[in-house]
């Protein structure tokens, strides 16, 4: 098997309102998988076909290299939204309660607890948890029965810094017991702290996927200005030169993004000077993957 889920050429209409546009991505087994975007980019709708809650319009998904059945959804712990817990009861009775819902996991509780470092506090009203327990709890009850793969929908939404902190240690640390984790967020941070695997939506429409520290690499560039008017000599002179990706202009200096391993500073200077052309600005710049993300999904 080469992937755990493989998306093919989904669609999906809600009346007039195209959510999903033809996305097709594939999710290796151990991966930690963000599927990064926007506000309304179609992650929960992705999700929600992968997991069987919603028909796509068009194309198909396969689990584990087959077409999708009951039998792989046992093998799949889910967090789409937060489970209806009752308020009244224990965190442990609630997870005995999933737990025959679910139809699995019912000798695994004790595990789920000590997992989500709950174990201390699983005879404590639900209604008593913090916000950031609350959705421990939720994943708790994910991992019932010991699935190999987890799905989860912005899994630190509304939580506070150290909350966010406990779920990703606790996806980090299901990632090293060999769990395949996908993951929706907007947050770029999220992505780049604990996922290794990236697909970026935009409006429903997929813009890359792949590795994260490929997709999301830190890119440098070298910016260069000219005295006033000199602009389109230089851009000419540029494109002559070797090693070089790209050119954009922006803000009157001119972009020069480099291939691997590119060119130094002074090459360029040496360069520009040997054509004629006098540089009143150069500079190495650091492109943040915030800038990056913002680019991409603009
Ligand atoms: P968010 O992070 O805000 O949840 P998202 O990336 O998960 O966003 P979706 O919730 O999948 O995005 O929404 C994708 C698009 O589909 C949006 O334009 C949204 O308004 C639309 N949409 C989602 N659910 C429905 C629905 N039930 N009926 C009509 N349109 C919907």
């Amino acid at each position: 098997m080469s992937s755990i889920l493989s998306i093919q050429s989904i669609t999906k209409f809600y009346g007039p309102i195209r959510a999903l546009h033809k996305v097709s991505f594939d999710v290796p087994p151990g991966a930690v998988f963000g599927v990064l975007g926007p506000n309304g980019s179609g992650k929960t709708t992705l999700l929600g076909i992968v997991m069987d809650v919603l028909k796509a319009s068009e194309g198909s998904y396969f689990w584990f290299g087959e077409r999708p059945s009951e039998k792989h959804r046992q093998q799949i712990g889910t967090l789409l939204e937060t489970p209806n817990f009752y308020h009244y009861l224990s965190g442990e009775r609630n997870l005995q309660i999933a737990a025959a819902i679910k139809g699995r996991g019912e000798g695994d509780i004790p595990r789920v607890l000590e997992m989500v470092k709950l174990a201390d506090r699983k005879d404590s009203k639900f209604n008593t948890y913090s916000l950031g327990m609350k959705q421990r709890l939720a994943i708790a009850s994910c991992l019932l029965g010991n699935p190999s793969v987890l799905v989860f929908d912005e899994p630190t939404n509304g939580l506070d810094p150290v909350g966010i902190a406990q779920i990703r240690q606790l996806i980090r640390d299901l990632s090293k017991e060999g769990k395949t984790i996908i993951l929706a967020s907007h947050l770029l941070d999220e992505v780049e702290k604990v996922c290794d695997h990236v697909a970026i939506l935009q409006k429903g429409q997929l813009l890359m996927a792949g590795n994260v520290g490929e997709v999301l690499t830190n890119e440098d560039f070298i910016e260069l200005g000219v005295e006033d008017g000199g602009m389109e000599r230089l851009r000419a002179v540029l494109s002559g030169l070797s090693g070089i990706r790209q050119l954009k202009e922006q803000e009157g200096h001119l972009q020069l993004y480099l291939e691997n391993g590119g060119i130094s500073l002074a090459e360029v200077n040496r360069y520009c000077f040997q054509q004629g052309v006098v540089l009143n600005h150069l500079q190495l710049r650091k492109k943040s993957l915030e800038s990056k993300f913002m680019e991409l999904t603009k």
